[in-house]
């Protein structure tokens, strides 16, 4: 594969992921599977996509993990992936946090 190609792959990608999350808020998780990618190749758009959006002064909105057992919210937690445990009640019921990304109309 040649360097322009993936390259070309990559801003093709972006732009899908974009378009996801002007769309409805997405996990991670669910857009890996929506484009068909990796999830490990995911998160590194969405850092990439976070620092260009906000060059933009588009903030990329985060939604953050929650714990499912008690309620707990992970709101310091800058991280893509949900922790492992809660440390409130220890269980490992966490979901996801998900993004999403607001529309140009403020
Ligand atoms: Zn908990």
């Amino acid at each position: 594969m040649t360097k322009v190609r993936k390259l070309e792959e990559t801003e093709t990608t972006r732009r899908q992921i974009r378009t996801l999350l002007e769309a409805g808020s997405h996990t991670a998780k669910e857009i890996s599977s929506s484009i068909h990618r990796p999830e490990k190749e995911v998160e590194s758009h969405l850092e990439h996509l976070r620092k260009s959006l906000r060059r933009e002064g588009r903030p990329l909105g985060q939604i953050p993990a929650e714990c499912r057992d008690c309620g707990f919210v992970f709101r310091k937690r800058d991280r893509l992936k949900a922790p492992s445990r809660c440390p409130v009640c220890k269980g490992e019921a966490i979901s996801d946090p998900s993004f999403r990304l607001a529309g140009g109309q403020g």
